[in-house]
């Protein structure tokens, strides 16, 4: 039998500098996979980086995008869990399930992964996409579409806060106020943290630091944010910090303010090479450096925290777009100077 191809509109990236929406042909789902027509997609600093070829894994040409959801249009041989016309977010992190950190939960340490829209996998810039059955998670009729966009910023922080020692009445200071470290502050808080820092530099961003939880907000243009909270903690420094801001100048601070024997969770990316980072607080102190990757087994919780309403996502979602938006987006440079007081930009699908 002959059947004739579909094509549908993508965002390819084609090289540094070079995004452009192509006819492409639409992809068909194989064993276990899973084909959604994508109704919307976070856009995330990663994507950025793609853009600007500084992520030499995503090789072109590739779709990118990863951090959106749909409706199951079809499914390929041996799919048991979902059927089509059911509405999914899909977990951009592609696993071999065989390796010895797969086996004992760590998939988001996997020995041979790939990455929707970044490694290896073409992404959801585009109507149609194809993820394994294993990565989708049914969405609660309550959370709209562009909600959904959020749920993979906010399960790196729930995985992040469950790895970090944050007790009842604990310190805590988080740098970066961008929806990552928003979610930081509302999480220790849920957590029991006592007392909140949020440390960042954009007014209009740390605006929202009261609404997530934060007790005390600083802005490192303005205020002398290590003596602060120095003072603050009776000359202790703090027990946690998390540094979701990407900046080694953010990590330097954040050892700075942290108590001796204290830990520094580390969710932001620092790209772009060696950072040049003050190594000596850490012997000197005992400090305990926790990295954080991916959200491994985080989606369903994260579903019923956005469900439940414990945590708002969408008073994040500072701009929508449409798939033909994008080339000009990426290169106008509008994302990464935050203009018009960006956020988080969700593109919708019909
Ligand atoms: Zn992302
Ligand atoms: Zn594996």
């Amino acid at each position: 039998m002959v059947v004739a191809e579909e094509y549908m509109k993508a965002a390819v990236y084609e090289g540094p500098y070079k995004l452009a929406i192509r006819e492409v042909k639409k992809p068909v789902p194989g064993k276990g996979d899973v084909l959604i027509k994508t109704k919307a997609v976070g856009i995330c600093g990663s994507d950025l980086e793609i853009f600007d070829g500084r992520f030499p894994q995503a090789i072109p040409p590739l779709i990118i995008g990863h951090e959106g959801g749909g409706i199951v249009e079809a499914v390929g041989p041996e799919i048991t869990r979902v059927k089509p016309g059911d509405r999914v977010i899909a977990e951009c992190l592609l696993y071999c399930g065989e390796c010895h950190n797969c086996r004992i939960g760590r998939y988001n340490l996997c020995a041979d992964h790939k990455v929707v829209g970044m490694i290896g996998h073409h992404g959801e810039y585009a109507d149609y996409f194809v993820v394994p059955e294993k990565n989708v998670h049914i969405l609660p009729h309550n959370v709209s579409w562009p909600e959904a966009a959020l749920i993979d910023t906010l399960a790196g922080p729930v995985w992040g806060i469950e790895k970090g020692n944050i007790q009842v009445g604990s310190t805590v200071a988080v740098y970066g106020a961008g929806p990552a470290g928003l979610f930081f502050c509302k999480l220790a808080k849920l957590r029991g943290a006592q007392k909140v820092y949020l440390v960042g530099t954009r007014d209009n961003r740390l605006a929202f630091g009261e609404q997530y939880g934060a007790d005390v907000i600083l802005n490192t243009k303005k205020d002398k944010v290590e003596e602060f909270i120095l003072q603050d903690t009776q000359g202790n420094g703090v027990d946690v910090v998390i540094e979701a801001a990407g900046a080694a100048s953010a990590f330097n601070s954040g050892l700075e303010v942290l108590k001796k024997g204290g830990e520094l969770l580390l969710y932001g990316v620092l790209g772009g090479g060696a950072s040049p980072i003050n190594v000596q607080p850490i012997q000197m102190n005992e400090l305990v450096i926790k990295g954080l990757n991916a959200s491994p087994l985080r989606y369903p919780r994260t579903i019923e925290l956005v469900s439940s309403g414990m945590i708002s996502v969408k008073e994040l979602i500072s701009h929508t777009f449409r798939l033909e938006d994008l080339p000009e987006l990426f290169s106008s440079g509008f994302i990464g100077k935050r203009e018009d007081n960006y956020m988080k930009g969700v593109v919708l699908f019909d």
